[in-house]
């Protein structure tokens, strides 16, 4: 934040997290960057907006196929493409970015914006900040192709706070607009929120109030999947164990697990001689 209280920065590279999520499903190049980029909005969405509470963003096309980021307060991220669905989301075209919270209150908070064919991510997230936040900003973020799918990908978003004067607006402005392009900004070695955050606010005197670290993850496991299947009907749960391998999506981070029949029934018969795992 600059010590005048003027504007707000808050910067995110989320490359590590997001290979994460692109190493565990099939994604074409296009997507996994999208995923990426969406993965890295969420962080920014949920520290603007509700840094203690889950921000959750969709980007569907005109069908509802999607990608969906999940960004939580510990810092774990989950990125997914097309959950539950099985033609792929489309990679060109007409979008909506969808934002969801809980707010403070309780309420679900949701906000929608379109995202017109050719429209990117920092537009998108600008337009939902405006339109559904009445947060006015400067948004920065990108993804660029490499190993594990994405080489790197990060970003900022300068936020305009109610002390800005007229002309520290300006020379804001004048500042943004002379620097180089994000993708310019994220080359080089290692990359940093904290480097970003210094040419952003170079001219201005600024004080760091938070960093945190981000990490891919979820809470799924084999357990969590087994314990979900006993809850189908005795029959079914029956024919599974009778039945082939069962392959399960987990519908939160997209890790495809597994299942031999023969680790069911013993988490069954486990289960109910009262043993919780
Ligand atoms: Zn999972």
């Amino acid at each position: 934040m600059t010590v005048d209280g003027a504007f707000r920065v808050i910067a995110v590279v989320a490359t590590e997290t997001a290979r994460g999520a692109l190493a565990i499903q099939p994604a074409s190049d296009e997507l996994g960057l999208r995923l990426a980029e969406l993965m890295t909005a969420a962080v920014i969405v949920r520290e603007t907006t509700q840094p203690v509470r889950r921000a959750q963003l969709l980007w569907k096309d005109r069908r509802g196929g999607a990608l969906v980021a999940d960004s939580l307060p510990d810092g774990t991220n989950r990125g997914m493409v097309n959950p539950g669905e099985p033609s792929s989301v489309a990679a060109t075209g007409d979008h909506i970015l969808q934002v969801s919270y809980t707010a403070p209150n309780g309420s679900l908070h949701q906000g929608i914006v379109a995202i017109p064919d050719g429209d990117d991510m920092s537009t998108a997230l600008m337009r939902y900040m405006h339109q559904s936040e009445q947060i006015v900003s400067m948004v920065a973020l990108t993804a660029l192709p490499g190993p594990g799918g994405v080489r790197v990908v990060g970003g900022y978003l300068v936020q305009l706070l109610p002390e800005a004067t007229r002309e520290v607006i300006d020379a804001m402005t004048e500042h943004l607009g002379n620097l180089p392009p994000i993708a310019t900004m994220l080359e080089g070695s290692n990359r940093t929120a904290a480097a970003l955050i210094a040419d952003v606010l170079a001219p201005f005197e600024h004080a760091e109030l938070a960093s945190s670290s981000l990490v891919f993850g979820c809470t799924c496991s084999p357990t969590r999947i087994m314990t979900g299947i006993l809850t189908l009907p005795a029959e079914e749960i029956d024919s599974m164990i009778a039945g082939d391998p069962l392959e399960v999506r987990c519908e939160a981070c997209g890790r495809q697990y597994v299942i031999q029949p023969t680790d069911l029934r013993e988490f069954r018969d486990m289960r109910s001689s009262g043993f919780q795992a």
